[in-house]
């Protein structure tokens, strides 16, 4: 079993106190219940993901001389056995590379994409929004995946093995089995209703009818067949192969228990769509940031625009002199802007015409920011500002309530010893995703398309995120690279939490950058998250301090969530030394190794 390390942490205080880094042993080899460290550090490079057999799959190609693409690719193959709620070859997701030798940063879209036939209407019948429930466990949100082909595409560009080669230690987990957690257990737990009404997803996920029992092996044969037809045939065979034809089967006629008395609805993929399939090499989003640039993802994605406007917001402010309440406030307050924004004009840029420069710009950032005031709250939602036409104090369009995103997914940062960095966020949506398992070939489907607003949230403006033919639903990932003046890495990260994860991303940076945690403990540190909405979310650390009281009093409403996120991360350190850094607690804890620990 993966037992959560507990570890207690002074989250308010500011200090820049070193963090202790026990010595990490060498990481036993995957499928052996390799143990979860939150922090590691050391040479040879490094892997951060929520999943210790995981990591030990990229430490072990990192070991053999692969590079950061590599070993990526292989721990995101071995997260789709261990993690298969969150991510897998039925999923989609969002790949940044740092390039050592050039010294740049290059980001592959691998989102999901809508069927060609599907309209504006997709999730509505007689003109209302479908139930979401219902959207979700059906054909009809499954996009066509896009982590193979991205995959394929990161080690074509920048890898140095195979993929057959890469797939090999993730096949040998899920037919060997890894060991069930907690985690796992309460996430089939919470998925069994469900799971109940596809049969082929029953019989994997509930072994003998019941709960995966904590400690026991949990296997996937089936998974392990077709990470091996992957290997010796290509992704070819899941865009255009047998594999191709098995899932617009199962898209287009869910195979549902008809005992169950659930009626999924039915989407329309065809073999067409699966086979034009193309994942998107996007300029990646840069934001300059006290001295610093940050890269992450451009649109489809949300995730670096909002991230970097609410940074070029925060930077007005010397956040490592604010007290923690103005630190919040002032991060809550720009959260809730960049939210307004992002609403507003962030959609498939394939689509929709949007300001990814000017979202980003300082000027529209420093005409937003003035509306953020010390001592009083601003009113959700926010009007959006017009980021073409930025006034003082810019607000003036129609307002929209941020739709609701899953949060499910999963993150792992690597870095190899030539200093290359990779920043990978991968979904399948929910957790469980759409419920259905591709029959006989142990994956599970995503139901990306539920990111896509059902009907527009203000009836009054467009909205960007409406569905539409070949479209890519907008997202939250923000797989983020930091780089210093020298074009060198200081800090990857990312998250899973759909639109949460901006949140946790933006708190995670500044936390690090600005207040001087060390990196474990800005991850550590309890989350807030504002989404333009009336009121921000906080996690019991927060919810508990006097924090909260000193914040209401200046007007803000708070309701409290469990669990925000779950943010890994690797920084560089001097003479090729790198510290790898995960959750303490959040998910049952993740897993940070190094090649080579320092004693
Ligand atoms: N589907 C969400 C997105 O793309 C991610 C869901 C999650 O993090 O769980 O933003």
């Amino acid at each position: 079993m993966q037992r959560p390390v507990a570890r207690t942490l002074a989250v308010l205080a500011v200090s820049a106190a070193v963090v202790s880094v026990g010595a990490a042993a060498p990481p036993p080899a995957a499928g052996r219940g390799a143990e979860k460290e939150p922090v590691a550090v050391g040479h040879g490079g490094a892997v951060s993901s929520v999943d210790a057999d995981a990591s030990a799959v990229g430490i072990e190609v990192l070991r053999k001389g692969g590079n950061a693409v590599d070993a990526a690719v292989a721990t995101a193959a071995a997260l789709g056995v261990t993690e298969p709620y969150s991510a897998g070859i039925g999923g989609g997701g969002y790949f940044v590379h740092y390039d050592a030798k050039s010294r740049t940063v290059r980001t592959i879209d691998g989102r999901e994409t809508a069927p060609r036939t599907a309209d504006e209407n997709l999730f509505t019948e007689d003109g209302k929004a479908i139930p979401f429930a219902e959207a979700v466990s059906s054909g009809l949100s499954v996009g066509t995946p896009g982590t193979p082909a991205t995959w394929q595409a990161a080690l074509d560009r920048w890898g140095s093995r195979s993929l057959g080669t890469l797939l090999k230690p993730a096949e040998r987990l899920a037919r060997d089995g890894f060991t069930v957690d907690e985690t796992f257990r309460s996430q089939t737990a919470s998925n069994e209703a469900r799971f109940r009404y596809f049969p082929d997803t029953a019989e994997l996920f509930l072994p003998g009818g019941e709960l995966p029992v904590v400690g026991s092996t949990f296997k996937n044969p089936d998974l392990a067949r077709t990470y091996a037809e992957l290997a010796r045939k290509g992704v070819g065979t899941l865009y255009r192969g047998g594999l191709a034809e098995d899932i617009v089967d199962t898209v287009n006629k869910p195979p549902v228990d008809p005992d169950s008395g659930y009626e999924a609805r039915p989407g329309d993929l065809s073999a067409k769509d699966l086979a034009t399939y193309r994942v998107e090499h996007q300029a990646p989003t840069k934001t300059s940031y006290r001295g610093l640039d940050v890269y992450s993802m451009a649109p489809s994605s949300s995730g670096g625009t909002t991230v970097g406007q609410a940074l070029n917001m925060l930077e007005r402010t010397d956040l490592s002199k604010a007290s923690e309440a103005q630190y919040l406030h002032r991060f809550i307050e720009a959260s809730r802007i960049a939210f307004a924004d992002r609403g507003r004009w962030v959609g498939d840029p394939a689509f929709e015409d949007v300001p990814t420069k000017e979202l980003l710009s300082q000027r529209y950032a420093d005409a937003r920011e003035c509306l953020i005031k010390d001592d009083a709250v601003l009113t959700s939602p926010v009007a959006p500002g017009d980021p073409r036409h930025p006034g003082r104090c810019s607000t003036g369009g129609t307002p929209a309530p941020t739709t609701y995103e899953g949060d499910s997914t999963t993150h792992l940062t690597v870095a190899d010893k030539w200093g290359n960095v990779v920043s990978y966020t991968l979904t399948i949506e929910q957790t469980g995703g759409s419920g259905i398992t591709v029959p006989g070939r142990g994956f599970l489907l995503n139901n990306e398309l539920t990111d896509f607003s059902f009907t527009p949230a203000n009836p009054a403006v467009h909205d960007p995120n409406l569905p539409g033919p070949g479209k890519r639903p907008r997202s939250s990932m923000s797989p983020t690279i930091v780089l210093d003046k020298h074009d060198r890495p200081v800090v990857a990260l990312g998250s899973p939490g759909g639109a949460t994860i901006i949140t946790t991303v933006l708190q995670t940076l500044t936390g690090f950058l600005d207040r001087g945690l060390p990196l474990v403990d800005a991850i550590a540190a309890p989350r807030a998250s504002q989404r333009n909405a009336a009121t921000t979310e906080l996690e019991p650390g927060l919810w508990n301090s006097p924090l909260k009281g000193e914040l209401e009093a200046v007007g803000h409403v708070f309701k409290e969530n469990p669990e925000i996120g779950a943010t890994v991360g690797v920084q560089r350190l001097p003479n090729g030394k790198w510290l790898a850094a995960a959750e303490t607690v959040r998910r049952g804890g993740g897993s940070a190794m190094v090649v080579r620990p320092e004693r």
